[in-house]
């Protein structure tokens, strides 16, 4: 087991990983930027360095820095969380070259799932669904038309190296076509440095759902259920549900085996994610996250497996702790994320908190690393906590939501939780009947 493991991010996700190495042993490191040399998981680490200015460039996604925090401590692994360096195959390999273990997958197979049409060219081959598209890069207008002729509009145009629901452009008929490609290739190029676009059949109300897996590098995996993270705004999810009642057992249970297969050919190690559309019955991948997901916490509530425990396991060497038979799904949970934004323009709302009250009791887990006092730097994304509610049922995690909403007080600054107070009483949410499109419907209607 590793001696030392330096926690490479900010915020909620490095106190939880702080929280698993300590409960795991494993002695700690945070790195940070000026701007959090008050955090938290600083605060609670076993040693800290701080790494650069504010600007998440010069920081937490600044290597050399990082390299020379892992020089000065001597730690031995590096959990890189979500977002910042999660997702660098430049940064596992430097890792790997300096023998520091990643705590994450291969750089190769995060490179193969970072690029979007390399990523469905593999899914096709280990046998997962796909959406109908491209087969390859959407490279001139001629393509362009002919593509999205042959898949038929509406059509998405998305960007291979895309991220984060940008640089995604609809065109409904061939008059629009060339002006999204165009738009599409130009926004990716500017957010990505990389112009490169394919193309997808547009899928009208489907749901999001992703399969949680583990493997362990050695050929062993196992899926841990489904999310359904459809409430989304502008591509980014809001409330995710682990559970019953949208996919069956049966479903749940065709489409994780078909991810655990496809992730033992593959010999994946640690946690990743497969993302699908789900519309009429049917899965259709869009993409892989080789990294731990926000939404984490719902799958360990209904599974009772605590996942960042596995990915320090599982890259320190170990097998994987349990077999597809011993994983049980108990129950019902759902996250909703509190971001600190106006909850009607959802203008981020940096600032200090003056009070801070987290909501409590029987099946409630709060995963923040805000306190009364904290004052939130304006630099990063503006997540400020989870609230992670658990019932044996959906309605009963429903009813315990509505009432850990009410109790949870964050003051001093603007947060989502007066939306979330709105959505609770809706029907559709308390019936589960919505797709990837209804909250962006609801938050027009409801302005
Ligand atoms: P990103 O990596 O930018 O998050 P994804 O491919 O994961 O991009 O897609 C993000 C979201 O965009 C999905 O959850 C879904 O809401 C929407 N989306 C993506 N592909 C399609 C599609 N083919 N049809 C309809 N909506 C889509």
């Amino acid at each position: 087991m590793f001696q030392k493991v330096l926690i490479a991010n900010r915020g909620e996700i490095a106190l939880r990983i702080l929280r698993a190495c300590k409960e795991l042993g494993i002695q700690t490191v945070a790195v940070h930027s000026t701007a959090d040399a008050n955090a938290m998981h600083v605060r609670l680490a076993d040693e800290s360095v701080c790494i650069g200015p504010p600007s998440a460039k010069d920081s937490y996604l600044n290597i050399p820095s990082i390299m020379a925090a892992i020089e000065i401590t001597g730690a031995d692994a590096v959990h890189p969380g979500y977002g910042f360096l999660s997702e660098n195959a430049r940064f596992a390999k430097i890792l790997t070259e300096h023998k520091v273990t990643f705590i994450g997958p291969s750089s190769h197979h995060i490179d193969i799932m970072g690029d979007k049409i390399t990523a469905k060219k593999t899914a096709v081959e280990l046998g997962i669904p796909v959406v109908p598209g491209s087969p390859d890069a959407v490279e001139t207008e001629a393509d362009a038309k002919r593509m999205a002729k042959e898949i038929g509009y509406p059509v998405l145009i998305k960007a291979t190296a895309g991220g984060g629901g940008r640089g995604m452009k609809l065109a409904n008929s061939e008059k629009d076509v060339l002006t999204a490609w165009s738009t599409a290739r130009a926004e990716a190029a500017a957010a990505f440095g990389n112009g490169s676009v394919y193309m997808e059949k547009y899928l009208g109300k489907p749901r999001h759902i992703e399969v949680q897996i583990l493997g362990d590098g050695q050929g062993n995996a196992v899926h841990l259920g489904v999310r359904d993270c459809s409430l989304q705004r502008r591509n980014q999810k809001v409330w995710e549900e682990a559970g019953g009642p949208t996919i069956s057992p049966k479903e749940r249970d065709e489409i994780g085996e078909i991810c655990a297969v496809a992730m033992r050919k593959l010999k994946y190690a640690g946690a990743g994610t497969v993302e699908f559309l789900y519309e009429n019955g049917k899965f259709y991948f869009i993409e892989m996250n080789t990294r731990l997901q926000v939404e984490h916490p719902v799958t360990e509530r209904i599974t009772g497996i605590d996942i960042v425990y596995e990915q320090i396991r599982v890259a320190s060497g170990e097998k994987l702790s349990m077999t597809q038979d011993e994983v049980k799904f108990v129950g019902h949970a759902i996250e909703v994320r509190i971001n600190a934004e106006d909850p009607q323009t959802f203008a981020p709302s940096p600032g200090t908190i003056t009070f801070y009250h987290p909501a409590g009791g029987v099946g409630v887990r709060v995963d923040s690393a805000v306190y009364q006092g904290y004052k939130i730097p304006p630099y990063y994304d503006s997540l400020i906590g989870k609230l992670i509610v658990y019932g044996r049922t959906r309605d009963e995690c429903l009813q315990r939501l509505r009432r850990a909403i009410d109790e949870f007080v964050i003051d001093g600054i603007k947060t989502t939780l007066p939306l979330f107070q709105r959505l609770i009483k809706e029907p559709d949410i308390l019936s589960g009947n919505y797709d990837i499109h209804w909250l962006e419907k609801y938050l027009d209607d409801n302005k």
